[in-house]
């Protein structure tokens, strides 16, 4: 059992009780963190009141439970007792209410799909829907109704041949500006699974391999006809008769938020320190695994806490700030990096502490709104972080420095309790003497006597002062990103002093 002291938990910003992504997060009371409802699931306790009886419900009787003593919910088909879980859920009972006896897959998956509720919930469940369920299940083709013909001119086709010793899968996209982001494959236990991102759908090809294959899975882009070849080595050199036995979601173009997480199992290599609570985390992709996480994008980790699945996003990182910007940071394709505060009382990052060299821990595919396009045509980039809120930023400094040819300057404000929080410190001054576009401007909230710089939190006379534009007319993108408050007050701040929504980016869950 985890030693967590339930009284003191969640702390008052803990993450469950501060509201990420723009959503309300209500206080919790004591008593009521994740750990809790982890030990209340495992207490043996009827949570259903059905005594583990499970049932098929129609949607008469779930309309039926719509009190706050009495709440189902369907998800996916599936219907849950969410009465016991109400004190539990950090966006607080009034928003759990608003699904009380009606299928609420849409309003989750707007809020947050990444959230294991089937572990979470598991206790909780009462049965499925005896009709169908008025949302689609995950992985469906959707309705192409309105996008209709639009969609099927744009969706990939596949295709597959062999060799005495290799499968090829070609995966043809219809698009001319395919590249390495775009693609993520993973071939385990000769399930093979191609994800392919076009705008904001995805095509899946997805089977079970009619033989075994190796480990090693290549993969090519010809970038500019959008063909993508997927390459696997036959592990017996047989004959295929086919291709192999199509899983569900195999050959569907769907909407990307309407496509299940995938996870792989990926293993830490290594764990460095950054600063006294801050640890950098290399993980290890399978090398059947074709993954590039693009800038400005999180991944979910996913762990199992005491039985209960546990979900936490974090967005990779480089393992060290480049400092020259001639050539883009190659990236070797093997490994993920990240770089994480350990919370002293946090659930998840405590369990992530624990971990050992050579464990394996859940990598999923990445997600996130931010899109390179958006730094391309650049004049002045003004980067705001607070914290880990440093973390989007890296991927972001390094490629604007190295790929926008008109950016006149880099500025970051880095905000932070005392010096010893500031993550890659002497990097980032390194970079300031290297690179002339490039500005760093460290702001304590809690500094010691000693400190001469900047001190506060952030304010509309601290953005005043630093966020200015180079010249009357430059084309300008603010990114800011830390904790919710920090992040919220920032864009109203930036707001006031007139920037437009256009020139502000604030990274959320
Ligand atoms: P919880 O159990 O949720 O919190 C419990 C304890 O943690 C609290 O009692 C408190 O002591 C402490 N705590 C949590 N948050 C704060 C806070 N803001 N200020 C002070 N104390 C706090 N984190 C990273 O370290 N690196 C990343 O790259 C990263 N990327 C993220 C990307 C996104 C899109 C989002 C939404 C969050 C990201 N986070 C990142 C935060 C991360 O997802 C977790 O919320 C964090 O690791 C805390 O998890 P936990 O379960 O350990 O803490
Ligand atoms: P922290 O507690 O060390 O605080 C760092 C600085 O943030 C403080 O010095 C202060 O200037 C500012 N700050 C903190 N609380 C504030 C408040 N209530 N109002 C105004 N300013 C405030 O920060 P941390 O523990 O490193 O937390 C980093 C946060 O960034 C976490 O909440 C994490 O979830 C978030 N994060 C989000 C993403 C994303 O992409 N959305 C990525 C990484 C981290």
């Amino acid at each position: 059992m985890l030693n967590v002291p339930p009284q003191a938990f969640p702390a008052p910003r803990s993450q469950q009780r501060v509201s990420a992504g723009g959503r309300a997060k209500v206080p919790l009371k004591p008593g009521r963190s994740l750990m809790d409802w982890i030990r209340l699931t495992k207490s043996g306790k009827d949570l259903t009141g059905l005594k583990g009886r499970l049932i098929e419900v129609t949607e008469d009787e779930l309309a039926k439970h719509n009190k706050k003593e009495d709440c189902w919910i369907c998800i996916r088909g599936f219907v849950y007792n969410v009465t016991p879980y109400m004190e539990y859920h950090p966006g607080g009972e009034d928003e759990l209410m608003k699904a009380a006896g009606t299928d609420g897959t849409d309003l989750f998956d707007q809020v947050h799909r990444w959230v294991n509720y089937e572990s979470m919930l598991k206790e909780c469940l009462v049965g499925r829907m005896a009709v169908k369920p008025i949302a689609a299940p995950k992985g469906m083709v959707p309705e192409k109704k309105g996008l209709g013909a639009s969609v099927k001119d744009l969706t990939p086709s596949y295709d597959w041949f062999q060799t005495d010793n290799s499968i090829t899968v070609v995966i043809y996209t219809k698009q001319k500006d395919m590249n390495a982001e775009l693609v993520i494959v993973d071939c385990q236990d000769k399930r093979l699974r191609g994800e392919i991102i076009v705008g904001d759908h995805s095509y899946l090809v997805e089977v079970d391999l009619d033989h075994a294959v190796q480990e090693d899975v290549a993969v090519n882009i010809a970038e500019k006809v959008g063909k993508i070849e997927i390459i696997l080595k036959k592990k017996d050199n047989v004959h295929w008769k086919m291709l192999g036995q199509p899983l569900e979601s195999h050959n569907t173009f769907i909407k990307r938020t309407d496509r299940g997480l995938f996870y792989r199992k990926c293993k830490l290599v290594s764990k460095t320190e950054v600063t006294h609570d801050t640890k950098l985390f290399r993980l290890m992709l399978p090398k059947s695994t074709h993954l590039h996480v693009p800038t400005g994008q999180h991944v979910y980790l996913k762990k199992n806490i005491a039985g209960t699945e546990v979900v936490k996003p974090y967005t990779p990182v480089l393992p060290f700030l480049p400092l020259d910007f001639k050539e883009p940071f190659s990236h070797d394709g093997a490994h993920i990096y990240l770089m994480i505060k350990i919370y002293s009382c946090g659930l998840f990052t405590q369990a992530l502490d624990h971990l050992q060299i050579g464990d394996y821990i859940s990598v999923s595919n990445p997600e996130g709104n931010f899109k390179k396009s958006q730094v391309q045509t650049l004049e002045d980039l003004f980067l705001l972080a607070a914290g880990t809120g440093f973390t989007p930023m890296v991927k972001l400094l390094n490629f604007a420095l190295t790929e926008v040819s008109c950016l006149r300057t880099v500025k970051l404000i880095f905000f932070n309790k005392t010096e010893d929080d500031i993550l890659w410190r002497n990097q980032l001054e390194q970079l300031a003497l290297k690179d002339e576009r490039f500005e760093v401007q460290f702001i304590l909230s809690q500094p010691t006597k000693d400190w001469v710089g900047k001190q506060g939190k952030i304010s509309s006379s601290l953005l005043s002062e630093f966020v200015k534009i180079s010249r009357k007319d430059s084309k300008v993108l603010i990114c800011i990103c830390g904790p919710t408050p920090f992040t919220e007050q920032g864009v109203q701040y930036l707001k006031d002093l007139g920037y437009s929504q256009e020139e502000i980016h604030a990274f959320t869950a």
